[in-house]
Protein backbone atom coordinates (compact mmCIF):
# COMPACT_ATOMS: atom_id res chain seq x y z
CA UNK A 1 0.00 0.00 0.00
CA UNK A 2 1.40 3.42 -0.50
CA UNK A 3 0.32 6.42 1.33
CA UNK A 4 0.40 9.40 -1.58
CA UNK A 5 1.06 12.90 0.55
CA UNK A 6 -0.41 16.50 -0.54
CA UNK A 7 1.92 18.49 -2.51
CA UNK A 8 3.75 20.45 -0.04
CA UNK A 9 2.63 18.47 2.95
CA UNK A 10 4.86 19.05 6.37
CA UNK A 11 7.45 16.90 7.57
CA UNK A 12 5.17 16.46 10.22
CA UNK A 13 2.21 15.37 8.59
CA UNK A 14 4.72 12.85 7.32
CA UNK A 15 5.78 11.77 10.03
CA UNK A 16 2.44 10.88 12.03
CA UNK A 17 1.64 8.73 8.58
CA UNK A 18 4.88 6.57 9.29
CA UNK A 19 3.88 6.30 13.18
CA UNK A 20 0.39 4.93 12.58
CA UNK A 21 2.02 2.61 10.09
CA UNK A 22 4.44 1.40 12.39
CA UNK A 23 1.57 1.56 14.83
CA UNK A 24 -0.32 -0.97 13.03
CA UNK A 25 2.37 -3.16 12.71
CA UNK A 26 4.34 -2.70 9.15
CA UNK A 27 7.31 -1.07 8.37
CA UNK A 28 6.73 2.42 6.82
CA UNK A 29 9.17 3.44 4.27
CA UNK A 30 9.11 7.35 3.42
CA UNK A 31 9.97 8.16 -0.53
CA UNK A 32 10.74 11.60 -1.13
CA UNK A 33 9.83 12.22 -4.96
CA UNK A 34 10.25 14.87 -7.54
CA UNK A 35 6.29 15.75 -7.59
CA UNK A 36 5.40 14.54 -4.05
CA UNK A 37 6.05 12.20 -1.43
CA UNK A 38 4.69 8.63 -0.80
CA UNK A 39 5.05 6.70 2.03
CA UNK A 40 5.32 3.35 1.58
CA UNK A 41 3.58 0.29 3.59
CA UNK A 42 5.87 -2.56 3.60
CA UNK A 43 4.57 -6.22 4.70
CA UNK A 44 1.51 -8.38 3.50
CA UNK A 45 -1.19 -5.48 3.31
CA UNK A 46 -4.06 -7.35 2.69
CA UNK A 47 -5.92 -6.80 6.18
CA UNK A 48 -4.93 -3.02 6.21
CA UNK A 49 -7.69 -1.16 7.16
CA UNK A 50 -7.05 2.57 4.70
CA UNK A 51 -9.63 4.55 6.36
CA UNK A 52 -7.24 5.54 9.08
CA UNK A 53 -4.50 6.61 7.11
CA UNK A 54 -7.01 8.53 4.34
CA UNK A 55 -8.33 10.54 7.57
CA UNK A 56 -5.04 12.00 8.42
CA UNK A 57 -4.06 15.55 7.91
CA UNK A 58 -2.09 15.71 4.32
CA UNK A 59 -2.70 12.50 2.89
CA UNK A 60 -3.72 13.03 -0.99
CA UNK A 61 -4.49 9.25 -1.66
CA UNK A 62 -4.15 5.41 -0.58
CA UNK A 63 -2.89 3.02 -3.38
CA UNK A 64 -3.51 -0.02 -2.77
CA UNK A 65 -0.97 -1.91 -5.58
CA UNK A 66 -3.06 -4.43 -7.49
CA UNK A 67 0.02 -6.32 -8.76
CA UNK A 68 1.73 -9.55 -6.18
CA UNK A 69 5.06 -7.57 -6.44
CA UNK A 70 4.79 -4.05 -4.95
CA UNK A 71 8.04 -1.87 -4.37
CA UNK A 72 9.61 -3.24 -7.64
CA UNK A 73 5.73 -1.73 -9.85
CA UNK A 74 5.02 1.39 -11.35
CA UNK A 75 2.39 2.00 -9.32
CA UNK A 76 4.47 2.07 -6.29
CA UNK A 77 7.00 4.62 -8.06
CA UNK A 78 6.24 5.94 -11.22
CA UNK A 79 9.63 7.03 -12.67
CA UNK A 80 12.39 5.31 -13.15
CA UNK A 81 14.85 3.94 -11.19
CA UNK A 82 18.78 4.77 -12.25
CA UNK A 83 21.17 2.56 -10.76
CA UNK A 84 24.36 3.16 -9.80
CA UNK A 85 27.09 0.83 -10.32
CA UNK A 86 30.35 2.93 -10.41
CA UNK A 87 30.60 6.88 -10.90
CA UNK A 88 29.66 7.64 -14.20
CA UNK A 89 28.00 4.10 -14.61
CA UNK A 90 24.16 4.61 -14.41
CA UNK A 91 21.81 1.94 -15.52
CA UNK A 92 17.82 2.43 -15.91
CA UNK A 93 18.22 6.39 -17.28
CA UNK A 94 19.11 7.66 -20.78
CA UNK A 95 22.25 5.94 -21.40
CA UNK A 96 22.64 2.52 -22.63
CA UNK A 97 25.52 1.10 -20.68
CA UNK A 98 27.78 -1.70 -22.36
CA UNK A 99 28.62 -4.66 -20.01
CA UNK A 100 31.27 -7.36 -21.80
CA UNK A 101 34.14 -9.54 -21.01
CA UNK A 102 34.03 -13.63 -21.09
CA UNK A 103 31.90 -15.74 -19.87
CA UNK A 104 34.46 -16.98 -17.14
CA UNK A 105 37.44 -15.70 -15.67
CA UNK A 106 40.32 -18.34 -17.26
CA UNK A 107 43.74 -16.34 -15.98
CA UNK A 108 45.17 -12.92 -15.59
CA UNK A 109 46.53 -12.90 -19.47
CA UNK A 110 42.85 -13.82 -20.70
CA UNK A 111 40.92 -11.29 -18.56
CA UNK A 112 43.22 -8.48 -19.12
CA UNK A 113 43.06 -8.95 -23.11
CA UNK A 114 39.18 -9.06 -22.69
CA UNK A 115 39.59 -5.75 -20.29
CA UNK A 116 41.34 -3.87 -22.52
CA UNK A 117 39.13 -5.14 -25.60
CA UNK A 118 36.31 -4.00 -24.72
CA UNK A 119 37.42 -1.25 -23.21
CA UNK A 120 39.08 0.40 -26.11
CA UNK A 121 35.40 -0.73 -28.19
CA UNK A 122 33.60 1.26 -25.90
CA UNK A 123 32.36 -0.56 -23.19
CA UNK A 124 31.45 0.80 -19.48
CA UNK A 125 31.81 -2.63 -17.33
CA UNK A 126 33.79 -5.85 -17.68
CA UNK A 127 31.47 -9.39 -17.07
CA UNK A 128 33.32 -12.39 -15.97
CA UNK A 129 32.72 -15.23 -13.94
CA UNK A 130 34.79 -16.55 -11.22
CA UNK A 131 32.07 -18.48 -9.67
CA UNK A 132 30.29 -20.51 -12.30
CA UNK A 133 27.00 -22.54 -12.22
CA UNK A 134 28.12 -25.53 -14.79
CA UNK A 135 25.11 -27.98 -15.35
CA UNK A 136 28.32 -30.64 -15.14
CA UNK A 137 29.97 -31.20 -11.82
CA UNK A 138 32.91 -31.96 -14.07
CA UNK A 139 33.09 -28.56 -16.31
CA UNK A 140 34.89 -25.59 -14.99
CA UNK A 141 33.57 -24.39 -12.33
CA UNK A 142 35.35 -20.68 -12.17
CA UNK A 143 38.50 -19.40 -10.55
CA UNK A 144 36.66 -18.55 -7.26
CA UNK A 145 38.57 -16.06 -5.36
CA UNK A 146 41.54 -15.74 -7.47
CA UNK A 147 38.83 -14.94 -10.41
CA UNK A 148 37.67 -12.04 -7.93
CA UNK A 149 40.85 -11.27 -7.76
CA UNK A 150 41.99 -10.94 -11.02
CA UNK A 151 38.79 -8.80 -11.89
CA UNK A 152 39.73 -6.53 -9.42
CA UNK A 153 43.16 -6.32 -11.28
CA UNK A 154 41.43 -6.00 -14.64
CA UNK A 155 39.28 -3.38 -13.11
CA UNK A 156 42.52 -0.78 -11.31
CA UNK A 157 44.57 -1.52 -14.67
CA UNK A 158 41.18 -0.17 -17.37
CA UNK A 159 38.87 1.77 -14.88
CA UNK A 160 35.92 -0.62 -16.09
CA UNK A 161 33.21 -1.30 -13.39
CA UNK A 162 32.55 -5.06 -12.53
CA UNK A 163 29.73 -7.51 -12.73
CA UNK A 164 30.04 -10.85 -11.42
CA UNK A 165 27.81 -13.52 -10.34
CA UNK A 166 27.51 -14.88 -6.96
CA UNK A 167 25.98 -18.83 -6.12
CA UNK A 168 25.53 -19.06 -3.03
CA UNK A 169 25.81 -16.72 0.32
CA UNK A 170 28.97 -16.94 1.88
CA UNK A 171 30.69 -16.62 -2.57
CA UNK A 172 27.95 -13.21 -2.50
CA UNK A 173 29.91 -11.92 0.80
CA UNK A 174 33.16 -12.33 -1.12
CA UNK A 175 31.94 -11.08 -4.34
CA UNK A 176 30.44 -8.01 -2.29
CA UNK A 177 34.25 -7.39 -1.12
CA UNK A 178 35.39 -6.97 -5.25
CA UNK A 179 32.63 -6.17 -7.24
CA UNK A 180 30.53 -3.80 -8.46
CA UNK A 181 27.24 -5.40 -8.95
CA UNK A 182 26.30 -8.89 -7.85
CA UNK A 183 24.60 -11.07 -10.62
CA UNK A 184 23.03 -13.67 -9.78
CA UNK A 185 22.19 -16.08 -12.85
CA UNK A 186 19.11 -17.75 -14.07
CA UNK A 187 19.78 -20.75 -12.23
CA UNK A 188 18.87 -18.66 -9.07
CA UNK A 189 16.45 -16.75 -9.65
CA UNK A 190 14.17 -18.38 -7.58
CA UNK A 191 16.62 -19.04 -4.58
CA UNK A 192 14.80 -16.98 -2.25
CA UNK A 193 17.24 -17.20 0.33
CA UNK A 194 20.11 -15.92 -1.59
CA UNK A 195 17.81 -13.21 -2.81
CA UNK A 196 17.39 -12.04 0.27
CA UNK A 197 21.06 -12.25 1.63
CA UNK A 198 22.08 -10.45 -1.41
CA UNK A 199 19.83 -7.78 -0.11
CA UNK A 200 21.27 -7.04 2.57
CA UNK A 201 24.78 -6.51 0.98
CA UNK A 202 24.41 -3.03 0.09
CA UNK A 203 25.49 -3.59 -3.38
CA UNK A 204 23.40 -3.20 -6.72
CA UNK A 205 22.33 -6.51 -7.73
CA UNK A 206 22.20 -7.76 -11.40
CA UNK A 207 19.07 -10.05 -11.86
CA UNK A 208 19.06 -12.76 -14.67
CA UNK A 209 15.15 -13.80 -15.89
CA UNK A 210 15.22 -17.58 -14.81
CA UNK A 211 14.94 -20.21 -17.89
CA UNK A 212 11.51 -20.75 -17.20
CA UNK A 213 10.44 -17.49 -15.22
CA UNK A 214 7.37 -15.87 -16.02
CA UNK A 215 8.15 -12.29 -16.20
CA UNK A 216 6.10 -12.12 -12.87
CA UNK A 217 8.22 -14.44 -11.79
CA UNK A 218 11.32 -12.05 -12.09
CA UNK A 219 9.44 -9.54 -10.69
CA UNK A 220 8.52 -11.03 -7.63
CA UNK A 221 12.38 -12.53 -7.10
CA UNK A 222 13.39 -8.38 -7.41
CA UNK A 223 10.85 -7.86 -4.72
CA UNK A 224 12.67 -10.16 -2.51
CA UNK A 225 15.64 -7.82 -2.91
CA UNK A 226 14.08 -4.89 -2.57
CA UNK A 227 11.99 -5.97 0.56
CA UNK A 228 15.04 -6.97 2.31
CA UNK A 229 16.19 -2.74 2.03
CA UNK A 230 17.97 -2.31 -1.53
CA UNK A 231 16.55 -0.47 -4.24
CA UNK A 232 19.16 -1.05 -6.71
CA UNK A 233 18.44 -3.97 -8.59
CA UNK A 234 18.61 -4.01 -12.41
CA UNK A 235 16.80 -7.02 -14.42
CA UNK A 236 18.41 -8.92 -17.37
CA UNK A 237 16.29 -10.30 -20.01
CA UNK A 238 18.39 -13.80 -21.31
CA UNK A 239 15.90 -16.43 -22.85
CA UNK A 240 13.76 -18.73 -21.89
CA UNK A 241 13.38 -22.06 -22.71
CA UNK A 242 10.99 -23.46 -25.41
CA UNK A 243 9.91 -26.19 -27.94
CA UNK A 244 12.48 -24.62 -30.10
CA UNK A 245 15.85 -25.96 -29.98
CA UNK A 246 17.25 -23.62 -33.23
CA UNK A 247 18.81 -21.55 -30.78
CA UNK A 248 19.98 -21.98 -26.84
CA UNK A 249 16.87 -20.06 -25.47
CA UNK A 250 14.19 -17.73 -26.93
CA UNK A 251 15.29 -14.14 -26.21
CA UNK A 252 12.48 -12.62 -25.30
CA UNK A 253 12.84 -9.15 -26.38
CA UNK A 254 8.94 -7.97 -25.85
CA UNK A 255 9.81 -8.67 -21.91
CA UNK A 256 11.49 -5.56 -22.58
CA UNK A 257 9.19 -3.04 -22.97
CA UNK A 258 6.53 -5.45 -20.89
CA UNK A 259 8.82 -4.97 -17.78
CA UNK A 260 8.74 -1.07 -18.52
CA UNK A 261 5.56 -0.79 -18.25
CA UNK A 262 5.15 -2.80 -15.08
CA UNK A 263 8.22 -1.47 -13.06
CA UNK A 264 10.18 0.90 -12.23
CA UNK A 265 13.57 -0.59 -12.36
CA UNK A 266 16.09 -1.26 -15.32
CA UNK A 267 16.57 -3.90 -17.30
CA UNK A 268 19.34 -4.71 -19.34
CA UNK A 269 19.56 -7.42 -22.22
CA UNK A 270 22.02 -10.98 -22.88
CA UNK A 271 21.87 -11.48 -26.12
CA UNK A 272 24.41 -14.14 -25.82
CA UNK A 273 22.99 -16.60 -23.42
CA UNK A 274 19.59 -15.28 -24.81
CA UNK A 275 20.88 -17.20 -27.84
CA UNK A 276 23.92 -19.20 -27.30
CA UNK A 277 25.09 -18.52 -31.20
CA UNK A 278 28.25 -16.22 -31.98
CA UNK A 279 26.23 -14.87 -35.00
CA UNK A 280 23.19 -14.23 -33.91
CA UNK A 281 24.48 -12.09 -30.54
CA UNK A 282 24.95 -9.36 -33.33
CA UNK A 283 21.40 -8.84 -34.64
CA UNK A 284 19.82 -9.26 -30.93
CA UNK A 285 21.88 -6.97 -29.54
CA UNK A 286 20.80 -4.31 -32.16
CA UNK A 287 17.50 -4.92 -31.57
CA UNK A 288 17.16 -5.22 -27.90
CA UNK A 289 18.60 -1.75 -28.46
CA UNK A 290 16.08 -0.54 -30.59
CA UNK A 291 13.78 -2.19 -28.13
CA UNK A 292 14.74 0.53 -25.20
CA UNK A 293 16.85 -1.32 -22.73
CA UNK A 294 18.60 0.17 -20.72
CA UNK A 295 22.02 -2.11 -21.29
CA UNK A 296 23.76 -5.07 -23.02
CA UNK A 297 25.24 -7.69 -21.19
CA UNK A 298 27.59 -9.82 -24.03
CA UNK A 299 30.53 -11.87 -23.87
CA UNK A 300 33.60 -11.59 -25.45
CA UNK A 301 36.65 -13.77 -25.41
CA UNK A 302 40.00 -12.88 -26.62
CA UNK A 303 40.43 -16.55 -28.10
CA UNK A 304 36.83 -18.00 -28.31
CA UNK A 305 38.17 -21.32 -29.62
CA UNK A 306 39.83 -21.68 -26.85
CA UNK A 307 37.10 -20.33 -24.10
CA UNK A 308 36.44 -22.49 -20.73
CA UNK A 309 33.11 -21.82 -20.97
CA UNK A 310 30.99 -20.08 -23.54
CA UNK A 311 32.65 -19.87 -26.45
CA UNK A 312 30.26 -20.80 -29.22
CA UNK A 313 28.24 -17.53 -28.54
CA UNK A 314 31.64 -15.23 -27.54
CA UNK A 315 32.36 -12.59 -29.47
CA UNK A 316 35.56 -11.89 -31.58
CA UNK A 317 37.10 -8.70 -29.88
CA UNK A 318 36.53 -7.33 -33.55
CA UNK A 319 32.91 -7.94 -33.79
CA UNK A 320 32.43 -6.47 -30.28
CA UNK A 321 34.21 -3.37 -31.43
CA UNK A 322 31.68 -3.29 -34.42
CA UNK A 323 28.56 -3.93 -32.81
CA UNK A 324 29.29 -0.77 -30.58
CA UNK A 325 29.51 1.12 -33.58
CA UNK A 326 26.26 0.23 -34.76
CA UNK A 327 24.45 0.28 -31.36
CA UNK A 328 25.68 3.77 -31.13
CA UNK A 329 23.64 4.95 -34.02
CA UNK A 330 20.76 2.69 -32.93
CA UNK A 331 21.04 4.53 -29.47
CA UNK A 332 20.98 7.87 -31.14
CA UNK A 333 18.35 7.38 -33.55
CA UNK A 334 16.34 6.67 -30.62
CA UNK A 335 17.61 10.08 -28.50
CA UNK A 336 20.08 7.73 -26.77
CA UNK A 337 23.66 7.46 -25.58
CA UNK A 338 26.40 5.00 -25.41
CA UNK A 339 27.93 5.39 -21.69
CA UNK A 340 31.65 6.08 -22.25
CA UNK A 341 34.13 3.66 -21.42
CA UNK A 342 35.81 4.89 -18.69
CA UNK A 343 38.88 8.03 -19.21
CA UNK A 344 37.59 8.57 -22.46
CA UNK A 345 34.75 11.41 -24.23
CA UNK A 346 31.68 10.59 -25.55
CA UNK A 347 31.83 9.87 -29.17
CA UNK A 348 29.65 11.86 -31.41
CA UNK A 349 27.41 10.09 -33.95
CA UNK A 350 26.11 11.66 -37.33
C1 LIG B 1 26.49 -15.99 -17.37
O1 LIG B 1 26.16 -14.79 -17.36
O2 LIG B 1 27.61 -16.40 -17.75
C2 LIG B 1 25.45 -17.00 -17.00
C3 LIG B 1 25.78 -18.15 -16.44
O3 LIG B 1 24.22 -16.61 -17.33
P1 LIG B 1 22.76 -17.25 -17.02
O4 LIG B 1 22.65 -17.27 -15.52
O5 LIG B 1 21.83 -16.28 -17.67
O6 LIG B 1 22.73 -18.61 -17.64
MN1 LIG C 1 28.11 -17.65 -20.00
Amino acid sequence: MLVVMKHGASQAEIDAVVEVIEEMGYEARPMPGAQRTAVGLVGNDGRVDSSRIEALAGVAQVIHVTQPYKQVSREWRPENTVVTIAPGVHVGGNEVVLMAGPCSVESEEQILAAARAVRAAGAACLRGGAFKPRSSPYAFQGLGKRGLELLALARQETGLAVVTEAMDESGAELVAEYADCIQIGARNMQNYSLLRFVGGLGKPVLLKRGMAATISDLLLSAEYILAAGNPNVILCERGVRTFDTAARNMFDLTAIPIVQGLSHLPIVADPSHGTGIRDKVTPMARAAVAAGAHGILVEVHPNPERALSDGAQSLYPEQFAQLVQELRAIAAAIGRTLTPAPGTVPVAVG
